[in-house]
C-alpha cells in the first residue's frame, strides 16, 4: 500500500514543471481575461517591483498601480486557478518575510519554491479519482518526485507484511 501526501506531490511537481520552463524559457503566460486589481501594503509593490524580472521569467505580470495596488495581467498556464489574488498575497508576503536576496538564481528560486508552495493543492482538499490519477502520473514523470521542495517525503509504502502484523495475521 502507497500513501501519498498530496500537497507535497503536487508541490513538486509544480516546482519542477515551472523551472525547467523557466530554464528553458518556455513558460506558457496566459493573459488574463480580466486583470486582477489588488489593494496591498506599499511594501508588497516594492517586493512585487524589485522582484518583477523574476515574476516575468516564472510567467507572471504583475505591475503597480499606484503606491498601494497592483495589476496582474497574466499568470504562468500551469497555474490557471480561480484564487490567483491570494496566491499573489502569499507569495508576496513570503518574499518580505524571507527573501532579500540579490543573487539574481536565489531570488527566482525563491519566487519558484513559493510559487509551488502556495500554488499546490491544499491537504485538506478532496480530490476527485480522475486527479489522484493525474497526480500519479505526473509523479511518475518529474524528476525527484519522492521528495516535496521542503525536504519532506511525498509518498511512503506499507507491505502486507506490516499490515498483516496490526491485525495479527501470520503469527
Ligand atoms: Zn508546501
Amino acid at each position: 500500500m502507497v500513501l501519498v501526501d498530496m500537497h507535497a506531490a503536487h508541490e513538486r511537481i509544480t516546482y519542477e514543471l515551472l523551472k525547467v520552463q523557466s530554464d528553458n524559457q518556455s513558460v506558457r503566460s496566459q493573459p488574463l481575461l480580466v486583470p486582477i486589481r489588488l489593494n496591498v501594503s506599499s511594501a508588497e509593490v516594492i517586493a512585487a517591483e524589485s522582484y518583477s524580472p523574476h515574476f516575468s521569467d516564472l510567467g507572471f505580470d504583475i505591475e503597480p498601480l499606484g503606491q498601494e495596488q497592483l495589476v496582474i495581467r497574466s499568470v504562468p498556464e500551469s497555474l490557471l486557478r480561480e484564487d490567483i489574488d491570494m496566491l499573489i498575497r502569499d507569495v508576496l508576503s513570503d518574499l518580505i518575510e524571507y527573501g532579500q536576496s540579490d543573487r539574481i538564481e536565489d531570488a527566482r528560486n525563491e519566487i519558484l519554491s513559493s510559487v509551488a508552495c502556495h500554488g499546490s493543492v491544499r491537504a485538506n482538499r478532496k480530490l476527485s479519482l480522475e486527479e489522484m490519477n493525474a497526480l500519479l502520473r505526473q509523479m511518475e514523470e518529474v524528476e525527484r518526485s519522492g521528495q516535496c521542495n521542503h525536504g519532506r517525503p511525498t509518498w511512503m509504502s506499507i507491505s502486507l507484511a506490516e499490515i498483516d502484523k496490526w491485525f495479527m495475521r501470520g503469527r
